[in-house]
């Protein structure tokens, strides 16, 4: 039976980014193992995030642009961005960056393997791929399926983000690369939250995303359909080619993830409540909880640090969920009014959960109250006593 300090049990965005911290820290000569059912060698996503500062994949960024597009039938908005940059990576560049780096450490091993079994006691964690024991100081575990959220728990809500985009090349320059289409609003709403987003890699390539927030996935036919109406009749390109496809469901829900199975087993990354439950955007706060790891191992010998209250935004993405849960076509004109009335920093910000205060109440007046009033009153009840 082979022990090592950690074990990383999947090797996706989580688990490859907590390694890449340890190594870039004093404990780069932990043993760990690192255990994936897949390869990680095909461009299986892109993420994209924006940051105020320099980030450790800066040498990896694809793309970054400096102006955001939000834009429904009647409505168009450009913002430049000052501070921010919205940057794009590939996750084909983030897999083999990182393995590059992991690969000078011999303390480092990868296994590729379905596992089972994760488990913990007093002394140490162990999991099975295979038929074969393998145990830890500690286990760190990423792997997630969606199918895990069912049965909904009564208490929380809870929706996914679904969406497929086609990157897409034109005979002729097409797009204005220097901006991204954060949220283009003009496609029929169905009661739920539906909008094409626009990531141009160039002036004649793009990656055009059908995104929907609600609880009914589509069929393959009707997100392709979408994809082919918006880019024909709504962005007016007649000729294209399809270079690359993705696709991707990512949970939306206010339902507290434990970070902490047993005395050794660690969630991380999706699995541990990293993606933003109103936004779906989970890339940098993956890495904020990489480093906050890494520096609870150092102190204290656990991984286990303390959780910071996030009261206030859990609080935020309820109210916003409850709205697309009960009407999710309310929340366009939400999203709209929200960027027309004020600086789109400020709102990245508040979305990064970066903001104080003064400056949620600023965007809270700033859209109607009363969906928020019904969802306040939906979350604690109309006596102000949270229901969960
Ligand atoms: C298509 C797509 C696009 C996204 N775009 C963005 C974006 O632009 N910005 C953003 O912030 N977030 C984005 N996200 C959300 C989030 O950043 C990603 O889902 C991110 O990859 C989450 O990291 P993770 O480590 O939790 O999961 P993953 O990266 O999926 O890693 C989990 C790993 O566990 C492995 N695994 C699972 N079960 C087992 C098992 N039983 N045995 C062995 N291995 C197992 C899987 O193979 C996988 O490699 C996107 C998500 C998707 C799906």
């Amino acid at each position: 039976m082979a022990h090592f300090d950690y074990i990383i049990a999947g090797g996706g965005c989580a688990g490859l980014s907590l390694a890449y911290h340890m190594i870039t820290s004093p404990l780069k000569d932990k043993s760990i193992l690192i255990i994936d059912k897949a390869k990680k060698n095909r461009n299986d996503r892109t993420w994209c995030f924006w940051t105020d500062q320099p980030t450790i994949f800066d040498k990896i960024v694809l793309r970054e642009w400096s102006k955001i597009e939000i834009i429904d039938d009647e409505r168009h908005f450009i913002r430049p961005l000052e501070d921010l940059d919205y940057q794009m990576i590939r996750s084909i560049d983030f897999y083999q960056f990182i393995y590059k780096e992991l690969s000078k450490y011999s303390n480092i091993k990868f296994l590729n393997g379905f596992i089972e079994k994760v488990q913990s006691d007093e002394k140490s964690a162990s999991l099975v791929v295979e038929d074969k024991i393998y145990t830890a100081d500690y286990i760190f575990d990423s792997r997630f399926s969606n199918e895990s959220l069912t049965p909904h728990h009564p208490d929380y809500h809870f929706l996914f983000q679904h969406f497929k985009g086609w990157f897409i090349k034109t005979p002729i320059p097409c797009f204005d690369y220097h901006k991204v289409t954060m949220f283009d609003f003009r496609t029929p709403q169905n009661g739920e939250v539906r909008f094409f987003y626009t990531l141009p890699l160039d002036d004649e390539t793009a990656l055009v995303e059908y995104t929907i927030f609600s609880d009914n996935l589509l069929t393959a036919n009707e997100y392709d359909s979408a994809l082919e109406g918006h880019i024909r009749k709504v962005l007016k390109i007649k000729n294209y080619q399809i270079l690359e496809t993705e696709k991707g469901i990512i949970p939306m829900t206010d339902f507290r993830f434990p970070k902490q199975e047993g005395r050794r087993v660690m969630n991380i990354g999706t699995r541990g409540g990293a993606c933003k439950a109103s936004t779906g955007y989970t890339f940098l706060r993956i890495q904020r909880e990489s480093e906050k790891i890494v520096r609870s191992l150092m102190r204290d010998n656990s991984p286990f640090y303390p959780q910071k209250s996030r009261f206030r935004h859990r609080t935020y993405d309820s109210m916003i969920l409850n709205i697309m849960h009960r009407d999710g076509g309310l929340i366009r004109d939400i999203f709209m009014q929200m960027f027309q009335n004020n600086p789109i920093e400020r709102i990245l910000y508040f979305l990064d959960e970066r903001s104080s205060f003064i400056r949620d109440l600023k965007i809270m007046n700033s859209v109607p109250s009363e969906p928020f009033i019904t969802s306040l009153e939906n979350i604690f009840g109309s006596d102000g006593l949270q229901k969960k």
